[in-house]
């Protein structure tokens, strides 16, 4: 069984050797600037390519700032951070999400309140957000406040699951109603669009990743994004451990971070960037090529939604049930191509279990029957 699927899936990668399910290409100019840097000797925390992958990385996105960092979780971090988020707040996210989302709003020392996810884009679901809010929340002197904790509801973390962009319009419209900051954890969704605006950028902070296993890869890097300047400005100056600029005193003003992407890295991933449209016209061919295959075989392939344009990081299917989908898993891991389920849910995992959450039957049925599926851009 599924065997016709392995045979698929190594034809659409012109080989039976492993296939991954997300594996990066450097074919670009990555050699080139990262010899540079080195040859530059500036392969640290500054430099020229730092400064300059941040200019290419606002452009393309359109955003009036945009800061490097060590990693997305830490972008993610100093981002609630920046929002005001402080101990004892509460912050709402989806259950269904890699685990980074729920750790950063925990950094902060305040508690994660998990959502179901909305079925046409598999993250957060703008009628969860509006019923939990609806039936918990008031709004005082210009705070959230949830009434049956009397914690202060400081932020909301939509995230763009598999590249998919959720419902972002509506989910802005409803924190505003309730006075809630949004911040988009947009780690997966670089170069996705919501009616033609880039993902990111709909919150007052976006955040994304350039870890190895995403669109483009730093080897590891995090971006934050806002269109709000003097934000922007405090997102360099806490990510860079809050120095007052001065030829040779050590003034720090407040418990920054050193969240700092290397030169050496930011080299490599400017010419990452400069590959990304290429790199998304081939990931939505593959897409297309796996929607008809599994067309023909009654298989469910999950799609964009309407009016978004995704990048399709990973594809996904969808089985009848958990027993059809953990056999799929089986054959493919067993024959070199790589699958893997969708993450536990939040409230699943241990630290995250006493969590308030609301109904979740949506994020539980996606979790039981959803399969990644090998994603890689094709090289020829
Ligand atoms: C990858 C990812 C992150 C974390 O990024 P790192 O660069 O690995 O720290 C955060 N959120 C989501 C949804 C991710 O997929």
């Amino acid at each position: 069984m599924f065997e016709d699927i392995v045979s698929f899936i190594q034809d659409l990668y012109g080989h039976k050797k492993f296939i991954g399910l997300h594996e990066p290409i450097f074919v670009g100019n990555e050699r080139k600037y990262v010899v540079d840097a080195i040859d530059s000797t500036f392969v640290s925390s500054v430099g020229a390519y730092v400064d300059s992958f941040e200019k290419h990385f606002a452009d393309y996105v359109g955003a009036k700032k945009a800061i490097v960092t060590g990693n997305g979780t830490s972008a993610l971090h100093a981002g609630l951070h920046l929002l005001g988020v402080q101990r004892d707040d509460e912050v709402l996210t989806q259950a269904l999400t890699f685990v980074a989302t729920a750790n950063a709003i925990a950094y902060c020392q305040a508690q994660p309140i998990f959502l179901d996810s909305d079925r046409e884009t598999l993250g957060m679901s703008p009628e969860s957000l509006e019923q939990f809010l609806s039936e918990n929340a008031a709004v005082e002197d210009g705070l959230c406040r949830n009434k049956k904790t009397g914690r202060i509801i400081r932020a909301c973390v939509p995230m763009h699951v598999f590249g998919h962009p959720v419902k972002i319009e509506r989910i802005v419209a409803i924190c505003e109603k309730y006075q809630i900051a949004v911040l988009e954890d947009a780690a997966e969704s670089m170069g996705s669009l919501w009616h033609g605006t880039h993902t990111g950028l709909f919150g007052k902070v976006g955040v994304f990743s350039f870890n190895g296993n995403k669109i483009i890869t730093a080897g590891g890097g995090g971006m934050i994004v806002t269109h709000d300047e003097p934000l922007g400005k405090r997102a360099k100056h806490l990510t860079t451990t809050a120095k007052i600029p001065h030829p040779w005193e050590f003034e720090h003003d407040e418990m920054g971070f050193n969240y700092r992407m290397p030169n050496l890295n930011a080299a490599l991933i400017l010419a990452q960037l400069e590959k990304l449209d290429d790199f998304i016209a081939n990931k939505r061919e593959t897409a297309k090529r796996y929607q008809e295959f599994f067309n023909t075989k009654g298989i469910e392939f999950f799609t964009e939604p309407d009016g978004a344009r995704s990048n399709y990081w990973l594809n996904a299917i969808f089985f009848k049930n958990q027993t059809e989908r953990d056999r799929f898993l089986e054959t493919t891991n067993k024959n070199g191509v790589m699958t893997r389920p969708a993450w536990k849910l939040m409230p699943q995992l241990a630290m995250y279990k006493d969590c308030q959450k609301t109904d979740l039957s949506i994020s539980t049925d996606i979790v039981q029957r959803l399969v990644n599926i090998p994603s890689s851009v094709r090289v020829s």
